[in-house]
């Protein structure tokens, strides 16, 4: 549900009302725009008197929103989200390109490329410690020690570092972790998810392999509802009967979603093709569909990447990749 407020009206009245409202056990989410201010009511609203409320002398109008997802809906939030990923923003006009290899193989390797693509316009570095992979014999990343690798690559290069987290027990593990990543495959985890609500963490909330737009905006509602709002969603291909790509890029998911919420949305063309040359096309076409930003693999030696290197790029092509956008961004904004 929420209530619009008439114009002009004094910040303590405002204040009154999310007290009394507070106090019917309802959350209260503040949006204000330059025009108008909204009062988004999460929980069990059955019980509000919805004329009453309406009646109040400094109340617009009252209206209930029916999609399940409350908080992450635009209709609560009529502006753009900024997610601040240590001091890189994203969302409302900011882009910002994370890039990294798929996972974190040495020092070397992650400090290599954390320099390379922060020269080349990426803003944060991404690697995985701990890998969801299809079979449990292959590489499963470095874990715990993958994750001080990134730590030292952030300190020789000052970029903020992203990676992803697949159980709840490894938080602590985290806490030197810019944006936490959780991966398509837990998108459903909602055990998962309720920890990260707890965190003030920025979350960088993968779409699931089969999942629906509604289903992927109920997941950061689980997320939301316990507080955390630093969400970055990430579109990465879903299940089709196609073959020929790794995944299926939805591309129309970038402009639907910024209908239906207002948080961030990135795309993740790597994943979503499987395929490196596919990478640059796919790129181009988030930056113009109006993402907020991309996630690509690099490697410095993707022939013999332990994992992803099909879908890695070089340096050099990200380079290539990286100026290209910076022109379609330059003609959609
Ligand atoms: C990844 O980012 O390396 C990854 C495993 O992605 P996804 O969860 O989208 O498959
Ligand atoms: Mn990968």
């Amino acid at each position: 549900m929420i209530a619009i407020i008439k114009q002009g009206v004094k910040e303590n009245q405002i204040e009154n009302l999310i007290s009394w409202l507070e106090s019917q056990n309802l959350t209260v989410h503040l949006s204000k725009g330059e025009y108008t201010t909204i009062l988004g009511l999460v929980g069990d609203t059955s019980k509000v008197d919805i004329e009453l409320l309406e009646n109040l002398e400094i109340v617009e109008k009252v209206k209930r929103i029916s999609e399940p997802f409350k908080s992450a809906n635009r209709k609560f939030h009529p502006n753009d989200s900024v997610v601040d990923v240590s001091g890189v923003k994203i969302g409302d006009g900011n882009f910002a390109i994370i890039a990294g290899p798929c996972s974190v193989e040495s020092e070397a390797q992650i400090v290599e490329i954390a320099k390379r693509v922060k020269e080349s316009g990426a803003s944060l570095l991404r690697g995985g410690a701990f890998k969801p992979r299809t079979s449990p014999y292959d590489f499963q990343g470095l874990q715990a020690d993958g994750l001080e690798l990134l730590k030292i690559a952030k300190k020789e290069t000052g970029m903020p570092i992203v990676s992803e987290i697949m159980n709840a027990n490894h938080l602590s593990l985290f806490e030197n972790v810019d944006l936490i990543q959780v991966g398509a495959r837990n998108m459903q985890n909602f055990e998962l998810l309720k920890e990260l609500g707890k965190t003030k963490k920025p979350i960088l909330l993968k779409r699931g392999l089969a999942n629906t737009m509604k289903e992927w905006l109920m997941s950061a509602e689980y997320i939301m509802a316990g507080g955390n709002e630093n969400i970055i969603l990430c579109e990465r291909g879903i299940r089709t009967f196609e073959t020929y790509t790794r995944n299926t890029l939805d591309i129309a998911a970038v402009p639907m979603l910024d209908e239906l919420t207002h948080l961030p949305i990135i795309v993740d063309p790597s994943h979503a093709c499987g395929i490196s040359r596919l990478v640059k096309p796919m790129a181009l076409a988030s930056a113009a569909a109006g993402a907020d930003g991309l996630m690509i693999e690099v490697h410095n030696d993707p022939q013999n990447a332990l994992c992803d290197g099909a879908q890695s790029l070089t340096p050099d092509e990200f380079d290539d990749v990286s100026k290209s956008v910076a022109k379609i961004l330059e003609v959609v904004k």
